[in-house]
C-alpha cells in the first residue's frame, strides 16, 4: 500500500459513523412476493419505532444483480449480486448456507464504502453457522442481516406464519440498530451473542419456530415490539 492509500484509509476510519443511512433491502429468487410486502412493511415499522421513518429511505433492490454478477467461467462475481452474498456459500453436502461467511462479506462491501447503507437481505435458504446447526438469521451491528424465512413456511395458521416472520426481522434488524446493547448491564443474557430478557423481540428463541410464535404472540397480546429499555436504545442509536 502506497502513503497515499494508507492515508486515505486513515481518514475513512476517522470519520464518525453516521447512523442515518439508507436501508438496502434485496431477496433471493425464492422469496414470495407476499414475504417481500411483509419485510418492507417490517421495516417501516421498526423506524416508526425508532421516530426516523421518513428520514431514511428503504430501497427494494429485489433480486439484486449487477449485469455481468457471472464471470465467463459461470462463477458468482464478488460482491455483484444477492446470489453471491447467499447462494454462493451452499454447502453442498449439508444442503445449507453458511451464513456467518455471507454476512462477513458484508463487512467487506465495497458497495458500502461508495455509500454507506444498511443491508437487509432475505432468503428462504436453509442457513447455519459453524457453531450451530441451523439459525434464522446472522446481524452484524451497524452493517446489515442475512435472514431466511425457512423455518417460519409452511404453518397452517397463515396469520401466525406471517407474524413469526415478522418476529425474526424485529428481532435481526434489532441487532444491527445496535440492540440489545451490551453495555447497558441489565436485562441480559447470552445465548448465540447477547438478547433481552424481557418481553422483546430481542429475546433469544432456540425453539424454531416455537418460541417465536410464543414472542409474536406476546407482541400481539402487548402492542410493544420492543421493551422499554430496548426501545429507548433504538431510537438514542439515531439520536433521538
Ligand atoms: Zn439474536
Ligand atoms: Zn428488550
Amino acid at each position: 500500500m502506497t502513503e497515499e492509500a494508507r492515508a486515505k484509509v486513515v481518514a475513512t476510519r476517522t470519520v464518525p459513523f453516521n447512523p442515518v443511512r439508507p436501508i438496502y433491502f434485496m431477496h433471493t429468487p425464492d422469496i414470495t412476493p407476499d414475504e417481500k410486502h411483509l419485510a418492507l412493511e417490517t421495516l417501516d415499522e421498526i423506524l416508526d419505532i425508532a421516530g426516523i421513518r421518513g428520514e431514511i429511505p428503504v430501497n427494494d433492490l429485489g433480486v439484486w444483480r449487477q449485469p455481468n454478477y457471472r464471470r465467463h467461467d459461470g462463477q458468482l462475481a464478488p460482491h455483484m449480486s444477492v446470489d453471491w452474498y447467499v447462494d454462493r456459500w451452499l454447502d453442498q453436502q449439508r444442503r445449507q448456507v453458511n451464513a456467518s461467511e455471507g454476512a462477513a462479506q458484508l463487512l467487506f462491501d465495497p458497495w458500502n464504502e461508495e455509500e454507506p447503507h444498511y443491508d437487509v437481505i432475505l432468503t428462504a435458504q436453509d442457513l447455519y453457522t459453524p457453531e450451530t446447526n441451523f439459525v434464522v438469521g446472522v446481524a452484524h451491528r451497524r452493517r446489515g442481516t442475512i435472514t431466511s424465512v425457512k423455518m417460519f413456511r409452511y404453518m397452517k395458521d397463515k396469520g401466525m406464519e406471517r407474524e413469526a416472520k415478522k418476529q425474526e426481522l424485529f428481532h435481526e434488524v434489532g441487532h444491527v440498530f445496535g440492540l440489545p446493547d451490551e453495555k447497558r448491564g441489565f436485562d441480559l443474557e447470552y445465548s448465540l451473542g447477547a438478547h433481552c430478557t424481557n418481553s422483546c423481540a430481542l429475546r433469544q428463541g432456540l425453539s424454531v419456530p416455537r418460541d417465536w410464535i410464543g414472542f409474536a404472540n406476546d407482541r400481539l397480546a402487548t402492542g410493544q415490539v420492543y421493551c422499554e429499555p430496548c426501545t429507548e436504545i433504538l431510537r438514542a442509536y439515531f439520536g433521538k
